[in-house]
């Protein structure tokens, strides 16, 4: 996305702004001087878009910028070991352990923030298929927004196409949920996110995802609950119609479950 210091930044594709976009009074110049993660977010607000945790801010990160996030977060976890009186000069397994960390949440854990969607080509439904498509499971590993903590679980997918919907390669699901749960954010939010994008990428007549996950801010802190998974699903078009379809769609995936 071109941005000149002066105009207006159109509304990107993924993110999710608002029409108050405004002109960029600072010139790259300025904004050179500027942390990077002050100058991506003078581009957000700028142009009127959300940056919570689970979004995806992409196209608000200039090439480079990503390492110099590392360093800005490496940075602050230092202070946040010194902040919980760790010798981090002393003790060996912590001298670089703020570095380490940085580079997990930026390139690893949280890279669905920073990272554009992995290309996805679709194919126009040439067969007209018609048939419920279930897809899954896939591995589910993303972060709770509250603490920080690992979510770790599972996720299916039921596709009802149409002869317009477009189709996308198995593995092109994995590589989807992969950009979306690696963002914090609560697990209904993030199956939400995911419905909406297969929603336009696919344009099925209906679609259901279940996900399900165990929750470490639960297991690790707080109740200390091990056995405690949180199942949520989403169902659109046809299968919010049709009840058959959500049977048959949650009766093969208890199948698939169990084998
Ligand atoms: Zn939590």
């Amino acid at each position: 996305m071109a941005t000149s210091s002066k105009t207006p930044i159109a509304p990107p594709g993924d993110a999710d702004c608002g029409s108050n976009a405004l002109a960029l009074i600072r010139t790259e110049e300025d904004l050179a001087r500027m942390p990077a993660s002050e100058r991506i977010r003078y581009r957000l607000v700028g142009a009127d878009c959300r940056f919570h945790a689970n979004d995806n801010i992409a196209e608000f990160v200039r090439p480079g910028e990503t390492d110099e996030l590392k360093e800005e977060v490496a940075q602050h976890m230092q202070a946040v070991l010194r902040a919980l009186v760790i010798d981090t000069e002393g003790d060996h397994n912590t001298q670089d352990t703020a570095r380490r960390v940085a580079k997990m949440f930026v390139d690893e854990v949280f890279r669905g923030r920073y990272q554009p969607m992995p290309p996805v080509t679709e194919f126009p439904n040439v067969e007209r298929l018609n048939e419920l498509m279930i897809v899954g499971p896939i591995a589910v590993r993303s972060a709770c927004s509250h603490h920080m903590c690992p979510i770790l679980g599972r996720i299916w997918i039921g596709v009802l196409p149409n002869e317009h919907s477009n189709l996308i390669g198995l593995s092109k699901y994995a590589r989807i949920v992969d950009w979306i749960m690696t963002r914090p954010q609560i697990q209904e939010e993030a199956v939400t996110t995911l419905a909406n994008v297969l929603q336009e990428r696919v344009k099925p007549d209906g679609l259901a995802i279940v996900m399900e996950a165990d929750h470490f801010c639960m297991q690790w802190r707080g109740v200390k609950d091990l056995d405690s998974a949180m199942t949520n699903s989403v169902m659109r078009g046809e299968f919010l119609k049709n009840p058959n379809l959500r049977r048959e769609f949650l009766a093969l995936l208890t199948k698939k479950q169990s084998t």
